[in-house]
């Protein structure tokens, strides 16, 4: 039996918050209640749509004072559905996308329902850009809070490298600035912590001068992944830092550059990002293009945030997803045998695998610096199961567990928490690896009650 909150307790909410409540029975729940996975099926006890911090801490004290935990969605793309929960308040901000680059600081404060579509749309505009995901729909609020990958990682470091502050409402519906001058604990546990420790209503980030990039795909034919591996692993060791590049996985959907009689085959790729001077581009993919022979690519110079919403239609809202993740510190021939036995069966166009670098820049920063706990690992691998059909439930997660089990002996014990399944709960300690025990001082300081919970959760310590 899920809680439902009475009638009077959500007459005394929206006497509160500007945005919608939205409890089940209104005709709008159905749609609140969804998530970007179509596999998570929740029934929260409200949902309340946003609008500004007041609104939020509104909701945050509503949730403490009745005993309920608190989803928080900030774009929706949590693979175990953590953006809401039978019985909880949701705290959706997909309302709050406001943004505000300063030019002269080069840094941007946005709100935390922007997701990296609104963010880039804004600092581009200025030239200016950081480390942020691959897909233009992914919120930056979650994605920041795990630790945060994408193309400029080599050269710019985590998306959390560049945090300068965030605004955020604590368990008790306090608010509170956190950053190296303000609860440097909080701000220390909130890069990579996750949602465990508050709503961030507010993130402000240093920019980088980054406009137009030269980037895009080129694939390989299956029987060569184990030299585009390899290369691949060699190159990107001390790679220039303005390459960002990642290995896949990939079904060929039937796009224009790739020969028609090959739509619907499977290859691997190398998804490339030059940030660097345009003119050196190519001598920066040489390398990686000499590995093989190239059967299809689509390469050149675009803006930046074209390349972060250039898969974008890959992977629409309402797919089935089932994710696991790995860190690694090196592609050895062991990994290279596991991809070559699972890689070649990816089971759907939607569905990848991604080896990303996590090296370069992300290395210059302690392993203890920030609450991120796997600086020490060359790559962040992700097996992203996404497919449209429901009844092919089944046979898709085995291919998902089946290929996690094959790469297990040669990674580490975690993975990042941003690509872990909500069976993974077991592995919280090690995906949150060196830093699990302060984490967790730190959510007994900051949530005793643990509200924030429904996440890759640090249970506080019982008093
Ligand atoms: C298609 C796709 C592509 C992705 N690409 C990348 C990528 O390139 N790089 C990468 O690093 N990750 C990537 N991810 C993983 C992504 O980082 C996580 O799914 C992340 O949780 C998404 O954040 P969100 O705000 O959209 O999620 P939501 O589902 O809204 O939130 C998930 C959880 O994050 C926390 N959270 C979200 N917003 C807040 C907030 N404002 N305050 C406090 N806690 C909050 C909460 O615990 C929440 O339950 C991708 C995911 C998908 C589905």
């Amino acid at each position: 039996m899920h809680q439902e909150m009475d009638e009077k307790a959500i007459a005394d909410l929206k006497s509160q918050v500007r945005g919608d409540v939205i409890p089940p029975g209104d005709e709008r729940y159905e749609g609140a209640r969804k998530v970007y996975n179509a596999m998570i099926d929740k029934r929260p006890a409200v949902v309340i749509r946003c609008t500004d911090v007041a609104d939020v801490m509104a909701a945050v004290r509503t949730s403490r004072t009745r005993g309920l935990p608190v989803a928080i969605r900030g774009g929706g793309h949590s693979v175990p559905g953590f953006g809401t929960a039978d019985g909880a308040v949701v705290v959706d901000l997909g309302r709050m996308k406001g943004t505000r680059v300063d030019p002269l600081s080069k840094t941007v404060w946005a709100e935390g329902g922007c997701t990296w579509g609104d963010f880039n749309h804004a600092t581009y505009a200025f030239g200016l850009a950081t480390t942020g995901g691959i897909i233009s729909t992914t919120g930056i609020a979650g994605l920041t809070l795990g630790g945060g990958i994408g193309y400029l990682c080599r050269g710019v470091g985590l998306t959390i490298d560049s945090l300068i502050s965030a605004e955020v409402v604590l368990a008790d519906g306090s608010f509170v600035i956190a950053s190296e001058q303000h609860n440097p604990d909080l701000f220390w546990a909130l890069r990579g912590g996750g949602g465990n420790f508050g709503v961030v209503t507010g993130l402000q980030y240093r920019l980088k001068e980054v406009k137009d990039i030269v980037g895009g795909v080129l694939f390989f034919e299956v029987e060569d992944a184990p030299k585009v591996m390899m290369t691949y692993n060699k190159y990107i060791a001390d790679a220039p830092r303005e390459l960002g590049a990642f290995f896949a996985w990939q079904i060929a959907p039937p796009l224009p550059f790739i020969p028609k009689d090959r739509h619907g085959d499977i290859f691997c790729a190398m998804v490339l990002c030059w940030s660097g001077r345009p003119e050196q581009a190519n001598q920066a993919f040489a390398p990686l293009r000499a590995a093989a022979p190239v059967v299809a690519e689509f390469v050149g110079p675009m803006p930046y945030p074209t390349l972060n919403s250039m898969f974008d239609g890959l992977v629409p809202p309402g797919l089935q997803h089932y994710w696991k993740a790995v860190y690694v510190r090196d592609l050895t021939e062991g990994a290279i045998e596991a991809h070559m036995k699972f890689g070649p069966k990816v089971p759907a166009v939607n569905s990848t695998v991604h080896i990303y670098p996590i090296n370069g820049a992300v290395h210059d920063v302690a392993p203890d610096a920030t609450a991120f706990g796997h600086r020490d690992a060359k790559y962040a691998t992700v097996i992203a199961g996404m497919w449209p059909d429901p009844s092919q439930n089944e046979a898709n997660i085995k291919w998902v567990k089946d290929f996690y089990a094959a790469l297990a002996p040669y990674s580490e014990k975690g993975g990042y928490i941003n690509f872990a399944a909500s069976d993974d709960m077991d592995r919280v300690g090690a995906n949150f690896g060196k830093n699990f025990g302060r984490l967790r001082e730190l959510k007994t300081k900051y949530d005793p009650q643990n509200i924030f919970r429904i996440n890759q959760n640090l249970a506080p310590s019982p008093r």
